[in-house]
């Protein structure tokens, strides 16, 4: 718990801007999770600094926050501050560099905004992002990927806030992605990114991004809460072909479902709570180990404590 004395410094700094206990069921796409000691929203880049030099001087504990929607909070909460960049949005078109064009945003510039706006700039690259409910920041750092290709094809420098709050310009060989990954010194959270895109019709754009999205909604539970793929996919065959091999889709403990459509989505049929889901995962993975032999990885991050 945050004491009450730096709850109040807090107050008086962030006013509404800060939320204290917050449930954190409100900010994933999967809807459950006990509530985080506070969540705060910074809208600038100095904000965000202010936030984390504040933490590190007072060593409490903070996290990143996006969209929510490959995070699990457990029932038990988060004890530390959140820090959400949902209000850091910034986005802009840069000059064209050596027959480049540039897209520089902030962390919590939504995926889907940032597809359609290079769409209607005719600009590609980004097409594979469609669908995929995140922010910028969250994608980076998942190295977020879908249809063949991953983000981290097209980002350019990151704009790092390190654990002592300086901020960090980084450039493509400085960054080390893996998939679903990106390793970042302990204690940064990524401002914003420059992206390099590259002309091509619109017509064309938009004919591969509506593509990608219809085969999302054959294959994908939308309108169903879910943090997208639970599994990362191993070497030779998709996690969720492996799942159903197994004769685990529909499995279901409490309110947590493995998809009866997609064997690698879990979802929140709408009273799960985040022990029935990770329930779920260890099932999963236990079976599929002992049926095929092979230990699954979660993609999905899981932060807090148990209750
Ligand atoms: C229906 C559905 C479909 C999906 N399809 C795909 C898909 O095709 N491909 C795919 O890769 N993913 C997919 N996902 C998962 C998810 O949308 C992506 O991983 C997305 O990039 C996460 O972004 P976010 O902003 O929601 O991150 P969050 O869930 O908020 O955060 C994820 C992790 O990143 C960290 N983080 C967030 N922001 C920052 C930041 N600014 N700086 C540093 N760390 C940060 C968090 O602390 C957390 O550890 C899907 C999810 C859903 C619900």
């Amino acid at each position: 718990m945050i004491p009450a004395v730096m709850q109040a410094e807090l107050k008086s700094i962030w006013g509404d801007r800060v939320l204290f206990n917050e449930p954190m069921e409100r900010h994933t796409s999967m809807g459950v999770g006990g509530s985080a000691d506070a969540l705060i929203f910074p809208q600038t880049l100095r904000d965000l600094r202010e936030v984390i030099d504040f933490m590190r001087s007072r060593e409490v504990p903070y996290l990143p926050l996006g969209n929510g929607t490959n995070l699990i909070v457990r029932d038990g909460g988060y004890r530390g501050v959140i820090i959400s960049l949902e209000r850091m949005n910034g986005f802009r078109f840069r000059d064209e560099e050596r027959n480049a064009f540039m897209i520089t945003a902030e962390a919590g510039f939504d995926l889907a905004e940032l597809v359609k706006k290079a769409a209607e700039a005719s600009l590609a690259g980004v097409e594979f992002l469609a669908g995929i409910p995140g922010t910028l920041g969250g994608a980076i750092r998942m190295n977020a990927g879908a249809y063949g290709h991953e983000i981290s094809e097209i980002v350019r420098t990151i704009y790092l806030v390190n654990g002592k709050a300086d901020l960090v310009t980084l450039g493509r060989g400085d960054l080390r992605f893996r998939y679903r990954g990106l390793d970042l010194p302990s204690g940064s959270v990524i401002a914003g990114a420059d992206l390099e895109l590259r002309r091509d019709s619109e017509k064309d754009i938009r004919r591969r991004m509506e593509g990608i999205l219809e085969q999302r909604k054959r294959k994908h539970p939308l309108g169903i809460r879910s943090a997208g793929s639970i599994f990362k996919n191993p070497p030779g065959m998709p996690a969720g072909r492996i799942i159903e091999e197994t004769g685990l889709k529909g499995m279901r403990i409490g309110g947590a479902q493995i998809s009866e459509m997609h064997g690698n989505f879990i979802v929140n049929l709408g009273t799960a709570r985040a022990a029935d889901i990770l329930s779920v995962m260890e099932t999963v993975r236990k079976k599929v180990l002992e049926a095929k032999g092979i230990l699954l990885e979660p993609e999905v991050e899981v932060v807090g404590e148990a209750e």
